[in-house]
Formats: C-alpha cells, structure tokens, sequence
C-alpha cells in the first residue's frame, strides 16, 4: 500500500517535472524570437529576447538546485516585463498579453507563496493586461511583415492557452487521485482493507433501504475469531495481524461482492448479505467456517477456527436490534464450543437456551 505520506511528495514532483517542461518551451521560443526580431530589423526586441533566453537559462538552473520558487518568480516576472515592454513597442495586435494570463495561472502553483499573496500578485497581472489595452491602444505595428500579425496573434493565443489548459488537466487529475485515495483511506480498515465499522454502516443504511423496497431479505452475520488472544500470547501481536488480513481474504472470496463485509473489531467481522435467504446464508457461512479450519497458515502450525451468529434482519427492526440478535447467536456459538455457525430463529425457537 502507498504510505499516505507520499502524496504531497507526489503532487510537487509532478508540478517540478511540469515547471521544468514549461521552462524549456519558454526557453526554445524566446531563442525563436531573438533570429525573428533580428531579421525584422527590431534588434531592441532581439536583445529582449536574449535577455530573457539568459533568464529562462537562469531559471532552470534554480530549478535543478531545488529553488524552485525563486525560479518560478523569476519566471513570472519576465514574462510580464517582457510582455507589457512588446506590447508598448509592437501594439496589442500580436497578442502578447495574453502571457500575463498564464503567468497569474502559474503563480497559483507556488506553495511557498501563501494563496493570499500569490492571488493578489496574479489580480495584478490580470489588471496590467486590462490596462496595457488602454496604454497601448495607439500603439500600432509599422514594421515588415504586417500580414502576418493575425497569425502571430493566432500562434500567441495557443502558445498562452495550452499550458493552461495542461496545467488545470493535470491538477484535477492529481486531485482525483488524491480524492479516491482519501475516500479509500475512510473508508477501510488499514490493516484488512475491509471496509471500517462507520463506512459499513453507511453502506448497510443503503442496502437496508433497498431490500425493503424490493420485499427482499437481508441476512446479518457476526462473525469472531476463536481464542485470538491465545494466539497472539503464543505467536506474537504481529503473527496476530498476519492471520487477520489472511482471514479477511477467506471471508471476501467466500462472499459476494453486493455483500458487505467489515471489520467490526479486534478479530470480530460483520458480514451483511443482502436479497438472501436465511437457508442460503446458512449455507454460505458455512462454507466461509469450513475454509477456515483448512487454510493454511505460514509459521502457525495450529488451525484457525471462527464462530458465527447469523440473523435475517425483519423489516421495521432497527439496525442495532438486528445487530444485538447476530451477536447473541455467535454469544451461543462460543458457548457451545465455538468453530460453528448459530442463528438466531433457533435461538429464539428454543426457550431457555439463554
Ligand atoms: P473467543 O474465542 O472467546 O473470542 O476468545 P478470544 O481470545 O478470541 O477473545 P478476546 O476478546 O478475549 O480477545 C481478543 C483478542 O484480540 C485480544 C486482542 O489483543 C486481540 N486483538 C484485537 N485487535 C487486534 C489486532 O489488530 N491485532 C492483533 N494481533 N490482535 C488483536
Ligand atoms: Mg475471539
Ligand atoms: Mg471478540
């Protein structure tokens, strides 16, 4: 199982690896730009452009010595430069403001910048593109190539859209994983990776529910394990745990998947069997105690043995009552010499018994 500890650890290697990615995009287009500039005859802006190759190139280097937002800072802040100092020379024509909206997008990354700081930084660069479009709205391009501008323009708007929309796929996915994986760490016993007593309950609610809508039965059973406390005196705690996960893989291969087995307890079980008879459950538990007694358990060289109590639940009856009847039931089991399967209908059958 993955130790719950590398999750974080995940999520910032991932948004290294994509930082590093973008670095070195940013890097190649800005070398692009300093051969496009110098052949247009703007050299102010071919100089701009390997300035910001320089930075890019600095950038990456923090990132390789882990100063990741030292980098990520540096980053942001020549892009703006960068773009509000195009924009006043070029005009707002080839779309270069467009990156101070990816640029608010990778600020939002920064862990290191409090979220407080890291929105207010990246209102301002939204804000700096709404104003450049008032500063510069005189600003009009009368450099060659003038045809060309549309799809300069064009080019910007995927080069600014792409690693936002990359960069947003990427953190939902991650946080999807994070989600099923705190969803399954809620819900499930970390040891037998049954389901926990509080997310059973919730699950026997539903099933409960539904039975009841559709005029089914539902059979509750307790289960326990016998003289467990003998085993761990003779075999040790961790020997102990051993034989509980090996015992919650025998109750799920004997057991449907609509069934709803729990760890109720140290080594007591709670299995919830929906839409099934009592004759059939019977039968089933059975099997389950069976398999127990011949499984075979590595460095134990004694057998296993498991008592059940067994109830069909009644409609109208609250959980905890129905509950209270199963444990009664394994209550006689263990009494009567335990390794065996006792329901509840006998029991109640039968005065006196206790
Ligand atoms: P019985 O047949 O009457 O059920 O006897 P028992 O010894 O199984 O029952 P008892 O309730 O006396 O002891 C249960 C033992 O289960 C005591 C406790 O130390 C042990 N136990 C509870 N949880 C765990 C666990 O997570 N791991 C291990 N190894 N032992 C556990
Ligand atoms: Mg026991
Ligand atoms: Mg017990």
């Amino acid at each position: 199982m993955q130790h719950p500890h590398s999750q974080p650890d995940q999520v910032e290697q991932v948004k290294l690896t994509l930082l590093k990615r973008v670095a070195w995009y940013c890097l190649s287009l800005h070398a692009l730009l300093v051969i496009l500039f110098f052949a247009l005859s703007i050299p102010i802006l071919g100089l701009l452009n390997v300035l910001s190759v320089l930075t890019w190139a600095l950038g990456i280097y923090l990132l390789n010595i882990q100063h990741r937002s030292l980098a990520l800072r540096l980053f942001s802040a020549e892009v703006a430069i960068h773009a509000i100092i195009v924009c006043a020379i070029l005009g707002m024509q080839l779309g270069f403001q467009y990156y101070l909206w990816t640029v608010s997008c990778l600020l939002l990354l920064d862990n290191n910048l409090k979220l407080k700081p890291a929105v207010g930084v990246s209102v301002i660069m939204i804000t700096l593109f709404a104003a450049m479009h008032i500063w510069f709205a005189d600003v009009t391009y009368k450099y060659a190539y003038r045809d060309w501008l549309q799809y300069v323009h064009f080019a910007n708007v995927l080069i600014c859209g792409i690693p936002m929309i990359f960069t947003i796929a990427l953190i939902r996915d991650v946080t999807m994983a994070q989600r099923q994986t705190l969803t399954k760490l809620a819900a499930r016993d970390p040891l037998t990776q049954m389901y926990n007593r509080r997310y059973a309950q919730e699950l026997i609610t539903h099933a409960k529910y539904h039975c009841d809508e559709n005029h089914e039965e539902l059979c509750i059973i307790m289960a326990d394990i016998d003289h467990f406390k003998q085993i761990n005196d003779d075999y040790g705690h961790a020997q102990g745990d051993e034989i509980l996960k090996r015992v919650a893989l025998v109750i799920a291969s004997h057991t449907r998947p609509v069934d709803i087995c729990a760890r109720w307890g140290g080594e007591e079980f709670l299995i919830v069997m929906p839409n099934t008879a009592q004759v059939d459950a019977l039968a089933r538990v059975d099997k389950l105690r069976y398999a127990i007694t011949h499984e075979i358990f590595e460095h134990f060289d004694s057998t296993v043995t498991m008592s059940f109590g067994l109830t069909m639940w009644p409609t109208k009856v609250g959980f905890y009552e129905a509950f209270q009847q199963a444990d009664n039931a394994l209550y006689t089991s263990k009494e009567n010499g335990r390794n065996q399967v006792t329901t509840a209908s006998t029991l109640y059958a039968v005065p006196n018994i206790r």
